[in-house]
Parts: structure tokens; C-alpha cells; sequence
């Protein structure tokens, strides 16, 4: 056996697994898109902060590259090992949480289940609201590494606005302690947000300072089917300056009500140039006043409307914009999903000039997602069998991130950069921003051994 992996089963034991099968499972993550990727040569299961410590001090001495893993639910191959004679690091073990009820605040390791931790607390009358559509299986770790985000974030804010400290091991296995259960903290620069988003990059995130807020009692939905596209921004403009801000503002284009009717026929929607799904969240009396308000500002603007008119009908409300994805496998056997940002304001254009980039490239490209924070989710559709359209699709994507960033947009609000936005990022960041995070990559991790070759 190679020495570094004995050195390693000697410290761990039978948290090392080098078996073809383990390696082979854990060596790509939920991307969609073929990415280069290679077997590492073994799956490390840490079960505490110590085994932690033990295995990046004994990596580093090593040399051997650490991918840290969390769910593997990532769509930009961040959990996907790259370099020969990687380890896969998986949190999936570190899955204990403390909740301190009278602090609202939580101390919870890596690999919890995003799902698991939020029912624990909601049975509390608390809330932790960062809500990625993986949460029934993503980890708070993955969560932190990319900063994620779901629906509830125009409202909430997405998972850094809840990370008050971290406990993350970095370099040759030094212990870094940031933040504290507390909500103001102004003490020297801001390492917890640097580690927030860094996809696995600076170091090994062992366990959070989480805080909570206090569960919304109440909460209820909306729709509005719109025959014109431009009265769709105007609608959302309208909304986002009434006064109200909604928990959830939710956006699907034609191409993704056509895809839904087809692979859910029973479900809500009618044809439309274009849905939103609106939810508003506080008090009873609250909730009805400000659904009221948004009822006659879409009605005013010429939708249909539908309110939802108990939980059940809610939960078909909703079903719709959730059953998108698998909607789409319904139309081409492969797609990129990018999940651009744009001020809000450019929406309407910015969706106008996709549907040409669509044209352009004769393809199908769907649209939906966060309208009311301005992440959109396009979806490029092609021929998994076609390399020619695969390749018109690339082609695509690339006018897609320009579009953004001419936009003053960003190439990603959720799924984060890992390999498949690298080439991107130098678009988004100028010359003295790529060596600023080439510096603040190099002084966390000297010898390149924490997720080499992602983001950067
Ligand atoms: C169907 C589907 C829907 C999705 N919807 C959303 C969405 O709405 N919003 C959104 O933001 N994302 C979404 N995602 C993307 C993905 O689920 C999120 O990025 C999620 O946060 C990843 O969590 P994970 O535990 O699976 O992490 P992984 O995929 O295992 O890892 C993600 C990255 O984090 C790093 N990492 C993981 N754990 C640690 C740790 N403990 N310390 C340091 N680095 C670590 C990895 O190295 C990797 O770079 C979706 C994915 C799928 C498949």
C-alpha cells in the first residue's frame, strides 16, 4: 500500500476507505455537464473535529490534495477531485447539532442535513431560513462552502446573513475559531464571511455558529398568469416598492409553463407568457393585508389570479415551480443550468435578449427562478447524443455571462464557481481581484492542498 495511505489508516482506522467502489462513488458531485474529474485514492470519514485535525496535519506533511465533501449535491463540480492522489474528505459523519433556545442560536457540525436542522428548530418556534431547493439532503458545510441560497432569501437573506462563526482547520491542520454566538461583532477583518462561499478551498469547515430568528406564524400564497412579458417586471417593480417584501417572488417563462403542463398534465397552470408566485409570510392579519395589496397590483396589471385557498392548494401552487428541473429531462436529454444574477430592474430586458441568444444558437432555452432578487436560472436544453449542439450550447452560455455582467449581473447567485465557472470568474473580477483572492487562497493554504484547482 502507498505510504501516505497507511499513514493515514494508521491514524483513522476505518474511517479511510480505499475500496474501488467508495472511491468511485464519491469522485463526482450533481453536475450536470461532462467535467474533467479523476479517482481519488481514498474516502475519509471524519467523525469528530479531532479526526479533522489529525487528517489535515498528516495530508499537509503528505502533500496529498483534500477535497471536502458535504452532500455532493453541488452543480458546478466543487466536490469533485481533480488532481491525482486527491482524498475525498466527507462530512457526512459530523452530523450533531445543539440548539440554545434562549440565545437563538445553534452550534452545528458540517454534515447535518440542511432539512433535518431546520424541522428540529421550526418544532422549536424558531427558524433557520436559508432554503436551497437540495435542503432535504444538502449539508449546512456544503450550504457555507457555497453561500447558498433559495426562494426565501429575498426575504431572509441567504446563508451567510446566518453564519456568526465558524470553526474551520486550515493549513497544516492549525485550528482557526471565528466569530461568536453573538449578532454584533465588528473585531478586525471578517474571516467568517471570507470562509462563507469558499467552496472548500481555504480549509475544512468542522462546525458553525448559526443564528435563528423567530418562525413566522403565518404565511400564504398568490399566482399571477401574465399573456405579456412586459407587464411581468412591471408587476415585480411595483410589488418590491409597495411597501411589502415578500418571503418567496418567483418567476417561470413560457418555455418552462409548456415543459411543466407536459410532464405534470393534472397541475394549475394555463398558458402564459409567464407565471409569478408570490408568498408573503408574518402574522394572520398582516399576511391577508399585504396579499390583498399584491391581488389588486397584479390584477391591476392584467393577470389571472389565483390565491391559494388552504395548504393543499398552496402545496399544487408550488408544485409546479418545483417540478421544473425534472420537467425539463422531459424535453432534451441534457441541460446547463446557470444561475446568473441581474439588477432586478434590467429583468425584462435581460430576459428579452436571452430569448434571442436562444435563437441565435437555435436552441431551447428555459427561464425561471428568483425574480424578485433578480437570480435567474437558465436553462440551456441540448442533445446529450450531439456534440455539435453541446457545443452551440457553450457558445450560449458564454453570451448568457456577458449579458450579466454587462448588466453590472453577477455569473452566480447560488451554485458557486468550482470548475465550471472558473474561466468566468476573470470576466467578473479585474486583475487586482483575481490576485487578491489568489493572495488570501495563498496565505490560508501555502501549498495548495484544500480543493486545488476550483474557483481559482
Ligand atoms: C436539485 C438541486 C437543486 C439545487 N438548488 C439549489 C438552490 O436552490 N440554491 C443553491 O444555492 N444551491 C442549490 N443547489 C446546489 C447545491 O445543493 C448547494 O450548493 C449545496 O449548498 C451543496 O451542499 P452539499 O452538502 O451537497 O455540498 P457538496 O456538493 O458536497 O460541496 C459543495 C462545495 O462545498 C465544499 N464543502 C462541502 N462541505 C464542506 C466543509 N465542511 N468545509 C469546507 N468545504 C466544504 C465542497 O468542497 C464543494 O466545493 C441545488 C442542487 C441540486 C442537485
Amino acid at each position: 500500500m502507498d505510504k501516505k495511505l497507511r499513514k493515514l489508516k494508521d491514524a483513522l482506522g476505518n474511517k479511510v476507505i480505499d475500496s474501488i467502489v467508495e472511491r468511485k462513488l464519491y469522485s463526482y458531485d450533481a453536475t450536470a455537464i461532462p467535467i474533467e474529474h479523476t479517482t481519488p485514492i481514498a474516502v475519509i470519514f471524519p467523525e469528530s473535529s479531532q479526526d479533522i485535525e489529525i487528517l489535515t496535519s498528516i495530508c499537509y506533511e503528505e502533500e496529498i490534495p483534500m477535497v471536502p465533501r458535504g452532500a455532493g449535491s453541488g452543480l458546478t463540480g466543487g466536490a469533485t477531485p481533480v488532481v491525482d492522489g486527491s482524498v475525498v474528505v466527507s462530512l457526512e459523519r459530523m452530523n450533531n447539532f445543539k440548539v440554545d433556545v434562549d440565545n437563538t442560536t445553534a452550534e452545528v457540525e458540517a454534515g447535518v442535513i440542511t432539512s433535518e436542522f431546520q424541522d428540529y428548530v421550526e418544532s422549536l418556534g424558531l427558524f433557520y431560513p436559508p432554503d436551497p431547493s437540495s435542503f432535504k439532503y444538502s449539508t449546512i458545510g456544503g450550504n457555507i462552502a457555497e453561500n447558498a441560497g433559495g426562494p426565501r432569501c429575498l426575504k431572509y437573506g441567504v446563508t451567510k446573513e446566518y453564519v456568526l462563526g465558524l470553526e474551520t482547520y486550515i493549513q497544516d491542520g492549525k485550528f482557526l475559531k471565528t466569530g461568536n454566538p453573538i449578532i454584533k461583532d465588528v473585531a478586525g477583518y471578517d474571516l467568517t464571511r471570507l470562509i462563507v462561499g469558499s467552496e472548500g478551498t481555504l480549509g475544512i469547515v468542522s462546525k458553525a455558529i448559526l443564528k435563528l430568528i423567530p418562525k413566522p406564524p403565518h404565511k400564504s400564497t398568490i399566482m399571477g398568469e401574465f399573456d405579456d412579458m412586459s407587464k411581468i417586471g412591471e408587476a415585480v417593480t411595483k410589488i418590491m416598492t409597495s411597501g411589502i417584501l415578500p418571503s418567496a417572488l418567483e418567476f417561470m417563462d413560457k418555455n418552462s409553463i409548456i415543459a411543466v403542463q407536459k410532464f405534470y398534465p393534472a397541475g394549475i397552470l394555463e398558458e402564459a407568457e409567464g407565471v409569478l408566485l408570490i408568498e408573503v409570510d408574518g402574522t394572520r392579519g398582516s399576511v391577508e393585508y399585504e396579499l390583498k395589496h399584491i391581488e389588486e397590483i397584479l390584477m391591476n396589471l392584467g393577470a389571472r389570479v389565483t390565491k391559494a385557498k388552504n395548504k393543499v392548494h398552496e402545496q399544487q401552487l408550488w408544485s409546479s415551480r418545483k417540478n421544473i428541473g425534472p420537467a425539463l429531462a422531459n424535453i432534451k436529454s441534457g441541460k446547463i443550468n446557470e444561475d446568473i444574477v441581474f439588477p432586478r430592474i434590467y429583468l425584462s430586458d435581460a430576459l428579452l435578449k436571452i430569448n434571442e441568444i436562444a435563437k441565435k444558437y437555435d436552441l431551447v432555452i428555459v427561464n425561471f427562478g428568483h425574480i424578485g432578487d433578480g437570480n435567474l436560472h437558465v436553462n440551456i436544453l441540448y442533445d446529450k447524443m450531439s456534440q455539435e449542439e453541446l457545443h452551440r450550447a457553450e457558445k450560449a452560455v458564454d453570451e448568457v455571462f456577458e449579458l450579466a455582467l454587462s448588466y453590472q449581473g453577477s455569473i452566480t447567485g447560488e451554485h458557486g464557481v468550482g470548475l465550471t465557472k472558473r474561466r468566468f470568474l476573470e470576466w467578473q473580477f479585474k486583475d487586482i481581484g483575481i490576485r487578491l483572492l489568489k493572495a488570501i487562497k495563498q496565505s490560508f493554504d501555502p501549498k495548495n492542498l484544500y480543493n486545488p484547482g476550483k474557483i481559482l
